[in-house]
């Protein structure tokens, strides 16, 4: 259940109350707090109603994220550009998977500006599956994110990797993004609970849609308001393609939750050849954006070196994404 306080509670009686209903809880900058209880629980103990000003009762654990507590989808700052909302917006994210150096990213900003592209994406702390592969730049590549960005009037999202650098990427970037990898991370979803900046969490390749969105409830449950899910693919028995997207699971996210999608095709289908496809199907189904990697020199990548499409092909998906959202009532961002 999800309960309304009235207005600026005694600290006091807000402690014992949120301890009497084993609830989490924040505070909302109008003075209202909001507590979170166990779902089984579906009616506030008289000795609280008078501090009460609205209770929702709420069937599973999916809460602050659900449709039932809220009705049209959350209204999310992306950058400078906004989504969710009645916006429609969809909004277009690209670049490489790393930043490599200051001259690769140099390029890819100039490239993605030309086309009116507004939010850049870049790894630096890279959560590879072997110790042996690139490991990312790590703060000197946040620092040439930064100003490449800056420099370029684009805003950022990267990736927070683990606990060692929660706060430098906070710092730097402007929207945080949690990977597949690190979407079971306490420490970083709560973290990201407190950050004050939009946060894009990135399914589990092996969560089911259940624990996709009670990661973002420990998120929103900390206080922030702002997030936003990535369906980037799953694993199934298929070897053929690196993971499969389970546009299944974008349509159950529309339909219960208030939280913007994403649809990340570069992750889920591994060879460049697919991402277009993937990108027109997401469009077609209605996402708030597409996040789509892209590199000067994509053979020569350090990190998913297969997946990443040039620079030309960039300008070529993005015309079709213009085209195609505007045949599908769409905005892209
Ligand atoms: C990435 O976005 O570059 C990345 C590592 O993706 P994921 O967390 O989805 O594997
Ligand atoms: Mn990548």
């Amino acid at each position: 259940m999800i309960v309304h306080t009235q207005k600026h509670v005694e600290p006091d009686a807000l402690s014992k109350m949120s301890r009497a209903l084993e609830a989490t809880r924040y505070t909302r900058a109008d003075g209202v707090s909001v507590l979170v209880t166990p779902s089984a629980m579906k009616e506030v103990p008289e000795a609280w109603r008078a501090l009460v000003q609205e209770s929702f009762p709420m069937n599973s654990d999916l809460q602050l994220g659900s449709r039932a507590y809220m009705k049209q989808l959350r209204r999310i700052p992306f950058g400078p550009v906004e989504i969710g909302g009645e916006s429609n917006n969809t909004v277009f994210v690209a670049g490489p998977c790393s930043i490599e150096s200051e001259e690769q990213i140099e390029t890819v900003c100039h490239a993605l500006v030309s086309l009116g592209v507004k939010v850049l994406r870049a790894g630096c702390f890279k959560p590879r599956t072997s110790p042996y592969s690139f490991q990312g730049m790590g703060i000197e590549g946040l620092k040439l994110l930064r100003s490449a960005a800056d420099a370029h009037g684009l805003s950022v999202i990267t990736e927070v990797r683990d606990a060692s650098h929660v706060e430098d990427v906070i710092t730097y970037t402007d929207i945080v993004q949690i990977g597949a990898k690190a979407m079971y991370d306490h420490g970083i979803l709560n973290a990201a609970g407190g950050c004050g900046k939009p946060v894009m969490i990135k399914r589990g390749f092996g969560s089911t849609l259940k624990e996709f969105v009670q990661a973002a409830e420990f998120v929103l449950s900390k206080g922030n308001e702002n997030v936003v899910l990535c369906e980037r693919g799953i694993r199934t028995f298929e070897t053929q393609t690196r993971f499969t997207l389970d546009l299944c699971g974008v349509e159950f996210i529309k339909q219960h939750t208030n939280l913007p999608i994403i649809v990340d095709p570069s992750h889920a289908m591994g060879y460049r050849y697919g991402v277009a496809g993937l990108s027109r199907a997401a469009m077609a189904q209605g996402v708030d954006g597409l996040i789509i990697e892209c590199h000067p020199n994509p053979e020569q990548a350090k990190s998913d070196a297969s997946q990443q499409i040039d620079l030309k092909s960039i300008q070529e998906l993005y015309a079709q994404m213009v085209a195609l959202a505007a045949a599908v009532g769409r905005n892209l961002v």
